[in-house]
């Protein structure tokens, strides 16, 4: 039976093969002219402290709207974007963005803070503190206001060079925040060596919290964390049931769906008063 399929299965994978060739060379050719075209806007996802009851901050989220494919997920653009060397324009463009973005929120009355992820290519260009330090200039938003999310995987490299660049942007006040922590290989070796605020739980370990080693697991770097003074941030928190089982295991911020999707500039100040009103609410009625 299986021999008979075999063949057709064969042509199916060859299919979709070519047909994800052919995308990646097309996603790869209109990358080129998508920022002057104005193609890419942000989305923020809110952090939210469940202990305080209030906002946390932001994380700035890349979004691509393709003129003939509709929105590309940042999955699937960002791996190409770093081969090609595209991401290098795209980061500095969304770092100014963020910044800008950060400052209104800041005038406006919201005193919190915008993350931007990073590829490794950014550490690779000698630029990368420079960069940093312009989008913060030319919008002329406090330095303890951004902060910068890496990945373990990024760090296998050129780690000392890394650890230099990352105590640089920390002196100038900059937080660092370790993102996806705990897929990576030798999550716990790095922490010792890398300059960093904060960690970013994956959401593999929210998903999963019906697993009693999954929380033994939360549970033991929520306490490493306390005693190396990071802060933790679970991500994917989707159910009230996460929330209660986190906070069990002494995690108190949190980012994702139950909180908050990722939302377009506009609406955030207008979803910031609700919370916050619906948080006093709350509050008083205690
Ligand atoms: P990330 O930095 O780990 O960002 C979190 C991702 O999880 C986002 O996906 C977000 O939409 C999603 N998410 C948040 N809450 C939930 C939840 O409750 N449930 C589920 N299932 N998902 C949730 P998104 O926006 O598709 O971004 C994917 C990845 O692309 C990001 O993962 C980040 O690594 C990368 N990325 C996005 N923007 C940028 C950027 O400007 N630069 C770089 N280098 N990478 C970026
Ligand atoms: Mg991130
Ligand atoms: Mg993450
Ligand atoms: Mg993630």
């Amino acid at each position: 039976k299986a021999k008979s399929l075999g063949k057709n299965q064969y042509c199916v994978y060859k299919e979709e093969m070519g047909f994800h060739e052919v995308r990646k060379l097309e996603l790869e050719k209109d990358l080129q002219r998508a920022l002057e075209d104005q193609q890419f806007f942000i989305e923020y996802q809110p952090k939210w402290n469940v202990k305080t009851n209030s906002l946390w901050g932001f994380e700035a989220l890349l979004r691509w709207k393709h003129p003939r494919m509709g929105i590309v997920s940042p999955n699937e653009f960002i791996p190409i974007a770093e081969e090609t060397g595209f991401i290098i324009p795209l980061t500095r463009w969304t770092l100014e963005e963020a910044c800008r973005q950060c400052k209104v929120w800041n005038t406006a009355g919201i005193a919190q803070s915008v993350s931007v992820n990073l590829s490794t290519r950014l550490f690779q260009t000698d630029h990368l503190i420079d960069w940093v330090q312009d989008a913060l200039e030319k919008v002329g938003l406090e330095p303890c206001l951004l902060e910068l999310e890496i990945t373990e995987s990024m760090v296998i490299y050129d780690i000392q060079d890394i650890v230099r660049q990352l105590q640089c942007l920390r002196e100038m006040g900059i937080k660092v925040s370790m993102d996806d922590f705990g897929t990576g290989y030798s999550s716990i070796g790095l922490l010792d060596r890398l300059p960093i605020d904060t960690l970013k739980l994956d959401r593999l370990f929210t998903y999963d919290l019906d697993s009693p080693s999954k929380r033994a697991i939360i549970h033991a770097i929520v306490l490493m964390a306390e005693q190396l003074h990071l802060d933790v941030i679970a991500e994917g928190v989707e159910h009230e049931e996460h929330i209660a089982f986190l906070t069990q295991l002494g995690c108190f911020v949190m980012q994702g769906y139950y909180y908050g999707k990722p939302m377009k500039q506009d609406i955030i100040m207008t979803w910031v008063n609700q919370k916050q009103s619906a948080a006093s609410s709350s509050d008083s009625n205690i």
